[in-house]
């Protein structure tokens, strides 16, 4: 029976093949009271677990080939280095000992903590980081109950026909398959911001994420097609159906390697815009697929990750070389680094343990609310990335600003900042620009305004969205509503591009809209000259900007904007996608 199934997908990517359904299931815990004497026994059994976890990582790691890019083998770092952690390694035995548990037992009280830990920060992609020690977890977990991990499950068997349906996959697994040629997954659980999905995207695996019961819904053996332009899973595709999705496959395919010529060619439109093509910046790893993308500077630097996994706030001057280093390795290319974006979590909450909890952290003190409460937290920040700026171009930019007071007291912080950097006879950019992000409704509405106290915009779709249409960007159960098509939400992209113009000042868009190839016509329509986005878009976005003759879009993009009905918007979006130019 032809059965259609929606998820998430990593990229455009199309694959066909078999179902390979993998029965693996969630792991029930059960609780062992030990008595004293058990208890050496059992934290060697713990130990013992841990260490093969970590020897079945490195053996992932060993059969990667050489020439393989030096992020991929980082996420499997990140899982090595989680497994040799306290929080992991020690503090579970600690918990056999204390509570004369079983391991498997203390491992889920360790793991219950760490969620509690992660579910205060308001921050999407540091939430997803949830994901890594669950994945890390799950494999000690599977070792203790003696199960048959998901490489020897699969063997040296080739996968180059088969589509590999299962829970979830980390990203050692993702690997492990890629290795086997598999031609695409199917997972049932996982967002679209993990660093599963973001592996799978890099190693251009075709792979849906997030298709709930599919597991059940899919047969093994069954033809499978993974359609990531639709985010959709067909199950029992007829002939034609399979010919026609077989013809795309090979066009992606095609496309795909001519990309890579693009690298050196400039960013210009038939009639001749120049546009801006930077890259979002999560973590330093990423700066090497950045400049092998030949992007134009850095549109965001995402710099939560030095504060992250740490009892300690991170010094100035670690910020300092943190900063300098990427601005050095940007050899003169723009470096725009965003200021703490964190919402409540313990480090940065030290000293405040007697306020309570913000009952809706994504409306409470987060990101420049944070900053403007904590003084010394954000001027060690902001003297980090001004001393940095007399090593190359960086430009500051400022998240969740809601108030044009907000940017009003940035702007004094920071020419406190500048004032003690003169005093100590420290070099910084005097002229270091200002920016102000806009992600929350309030700033798009007052665009007009704030585009006079600021030297520049970023629009942030991610948050823009989240706040205009009110659904939690992580809830996977209102996923359906993230709509960047949504009426209100083009209004408010256009207002903010057109208060930039009126004002003389850049904007730019370093939501995930930017790097989304379905809107990059239309953004350019309305009047977007510069994007930032993860890196493995950059050459997909630059092609199509190179086939778009931004005069021939105004009446479409008009229609769009004007559009009263949410299927007419997407065929028009479909027409100028398709349309020659
Ligand atoms: C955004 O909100 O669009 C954005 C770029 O910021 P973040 O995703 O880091 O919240
Ligand atoms: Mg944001």
């Amino acid at each position: 029976m032809v059965m259609q199934l929606a998820g998430n997908s990593v990229s455009n990517a199309i694959a066909l093949g078999t179902a390979t359904v993998i029965p693996r299931d969630h792991i029930h815990i059960n609780q062992t009271r030990l008595s004293t004497d058990q208890v050496s026994a059992e934290t060697s059994r713990y130990k013992a677990a841990v260490e093969k976890a970590k020897q079945q990582l490195i053996d992932i790691s060993n059969t990667i080939p050489e020439d393989t890019p030096a992020d991929i083998y980082s996420f499997i770092d990140t899982h090595l280095l989680m497994l040799g952690d306290p929080t992991l390694y020690e503090a579970p035995a600690q918990i056999i000992e204390q509570e004369l548990c079983n391991a498997e037992w203390a491992l889920q009280q360790q793991h219950d903590i760490l969620l509690r830990v992660f579910e205060e920060i308001d921050d999407p992609y540091l939430q997803t980081r949830r994901d890594d020690i669950a994945h890390v977890v799950n494999r000690i977990q599977r070792v203790l109950i003696g199960e048959t991990s998901l490489t020897d499950i699969v063997g040296d068997k080739d996968f180059s026909t088969q589509i590999i349906v299962i829970d979830d996959l980390s990203p050692a697994e993702i690997i492990s398959i890629h290795q086997r040629g598999v031609a695409g997954f199917i997972t049932e659980f996982g967002g679209p911001l993990s660093h599963s999905a973001i592996l799978a995207h890099s190693l251009r695996i075709p792979a849906i994420i997030g298709a709930h019961g599919a597991r059940h819904l899919l047969q093994p053996g069954e033809s499978v097609v993974i359609d990531g332009e639709k985010r959709s899973v067909i199950a029992s595709p007829c002939k034609r159906t399979k010919a026609w999705y077989r013809n795309k496959a090979r066009e992606y395919k095609r496309r795909k390697n001519a990309l890579a010529s693009l690298r050196d060619e400039p960013a210009i439109t038939l009639d001749k815009q120049l546009i801006t093509l930077q890259a979002n910046v999560e973590l330093p790893e990423d700066i090497r697929a950045a400049k092998k993308a030949g992007c134009a500077g850095i549109g965001l630097l995402r710099t939560e990750y030095l504060y992250m996994n740490r009892e300690q706030l991170p010094s100035e001057e670690e910020q300092f070389n943190a900063y300098r280093n990427i601005v050095r390795r940007m050899k003169g290319a723009p470096v725009t680094i965003r200021t703490l974006d964190l919402g409540a979590d313990k480090q940065v909450d030290s000293g405040r343990s007697d306020m309570p909890l913000p009952s809706n952290p994504a409306l409470g003190l987060r990101a420049v609310r944070l900053c403007l409460q904590d003084q010394s937290l954000f001027h060690a920040q902001l003297r980090a990335i001004l001393r940095a700026s007399a090593y190359g171009p960086i430009r500051i930019m400022i998240p969740m600003i809601s108030t044009v007071n907000e940017i009003r007291q940035v702007r004094t912080h920071i020419q406190t900042v500048q004032a003690a950097l003169r005093r100590e006879r420290i070099r910084f950019d005097e002229n270091i620009p200002l920016g102000t992000m806009i992600e929350v409704p309030a700033a798009a509405i007052a665009a007009n305004l704030f585009a006079e106290y600021c030297d520049f915009m970023s629009i942030g779709t991610n948050d823009l969205i989240q706040y205009t249409l009110a659904i939690d960007r992580v809830d996977d159960a209102v996923n359906y509503l993230y709509d960047p098509m949504h009426p209100a939400i083009l209004a408010l992209i256009k207002m903010t591009l057109d208060a930039g113009k009126k004002a003389g000042i850049h904007v730019s868009m370093c939501g995930e809209m930017a790097g989304d190839t379905r809107f990059t016509r239309l953004l350019l329509g309305l009047g977007l000259t510069e994007f930032s986005m993860q890196a493995s878009s950059l050459l997909e976005v630059k092609s199509i900007v190179r086939e778009t003759s931004i005069e021939t879009l105004s009446r479409p993009v008009r229609k769009i904007l004007y559009s009263k009905d949410s299927a007419r918007t997407y065929d028009l979006l479909h027409d100028i996608n398709t349309r020659s130019m």
